[in-house]
């Protein structure tokens, strides 16, 4: 197949997946070896990659890999799934198009009749017709198909690597199986299907890490359990407002409303030395009031204060990169106040944009170090 669409001038990627041991992680790279004849080649580039444990007969970072080689510019790429097993069907959320590789007199007979794998498939090629019994392996296929799915006709192809036989037809297939699915909105959904399960599996992934990484006993269960669903509010959470900075000249006058009346939950307080600053956090609902109090006359909201009095001196919003937003507000006309990001309070960087450039308030941009 490769060498078919090497000759009409395309380059072609492979990744031929290996199976590895999840506790030592090394591959037998014998995909590699097997396809060495073809690696020579300007237009072929091959990668082996360990499956590292992962289930489904792909590795983790497949979606990864193939995007790297789209951005490369392969008109074809190839994936070789592990192996033939049940649960080997990851492949289906990854894959334009699904060939499933049989051959005859090797136990495919039995493998045949697992469900699953069967039926991923979009055709079937049957590899080793030079052999004996190969016709009647076909036609056992033939009967296995049709029994299993009486609507949806199935194809077969069969061929002999070893004669070079029939390779052009699975290759024409290919090709009018791929516009075939773009006619009929076919396409559309695999990628759909793919997106999904690349948010499912990045999300999966990171949650098994966090369980990896902690020191788990039987004891901190729950804190475990909150690490998870705080991450997965950080991965849901869109940039929100973060807090609403009021300057008081006093905190603790001001906790009358927010703590003891209220009762809302104090956060966190601290002095920023360089800033002139006391603030304190307190949380309500989704966000969070910053009470700002100056420690001198020549503290960062001193002339705020000495101007206009106590009251609502910023607000706050939660950036993913501040350097990157302060570069982006100067192209839209934009004033940062700084050209770098200050520290701002619980190791966070933050700038702030002049209000004559933001409708008269002061706007906070804030990204947090800790994610
Ligand atoms: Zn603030």
């Amino acid at each position: 197949m490769v060498k078919e669409w090497s000759n009409q001038g395309l380059k072609i990627g492979i990744i031929a997946v290996d199976p590895s041991s999840p506790f030592s992680g090394g591959a037998f790279l014998g995909d590699r070896i097997r396809m060495r004849n073809l690696s020579g080649k300007e237009n072929i580039y091959i990668r082996s990659v360990a499956s590292r444990g992962s289930v489904g007969g792909l590795c983790d970072s497949i979606y990864d890999i193939v995007d790297v080689m789209k951005s490369f510019g392969f008109d074809k790429i190839i994936i070789e799934t592990v192996g033939a097993g049940q649960s080997e069907i990851e492949v289906i959320f990854v894959a334009d198009t699904i060939l499933l590789v049989l051959s005859p007199n090797t136990g495919d007979e039995i493998q045949m009749f697992k469900a699953g794998i069967m039926e991923i498939a979009d055709a079937y090629v049957v590899n080793k017709m030079d052999l004996p019994e190969a016709d009647k392996f076909v036609l056992q296929l033939k009967n296995t198909l049709s029994l299993e799915s009486e609507t949806k006709s199935k194809i077969i192809l069969p061929i002999s690597a070893i004669r070079n036989e029939n390779i052009k037809n699975i290759v024409n297939w290919i090709d009018n199986h791929f516009e075939e699915i773009k006619k009929t909105g076919e396409y559309e959904f695999r990628k759909k299907r793919r997106m999904k399960r690349r948010v499912r599996s990045s999300i999966i992934r990171n949650i098994d890490g966090i369980i990896e990484s902690s020191n788990f006993d039987f004891e901190n269960m729950i804190d475990l359990k909150e690490k998870i669903i705080k991450y997965i509010c950080e991965v849901d959470k869109n940039e929100k407002i973060d807090h609403i900075g009021i300057a008081v000249k006093s905190i603790e006058d001001a906790l009358k409303l927010y703590n003891d009346l209220l009762g809302l939950e104090i956060t966190g307080e601290e002095v920023l030395e360089d800033r002139g600053l006391k603030v304190a956090f307190i949380k309500a609902g989704d966000t969070r009031i910053e009470l700002l109090e100056p420690l001198h006359e020549n503290s960062e909201i001193s002339g705020f204060l000495a101007k206009k009095g106590e009251g609502i001196h910023h607000i706050a919003y939660e950036v993913a990169n501040v350097k990157d937003i302060i570069s982006k507000s100067k192209e839209l006309g934009l004033k940062p106040l700084s050209d770098e990001p200050k520290p701002g309070a619980h190791n966070t960087k933050v700038v702030f944009l002049h209000p004559k450039t933001t409708n008269g308030v002061l706007v906070e941009l804030v990204e947090h170090n800790n994610k």
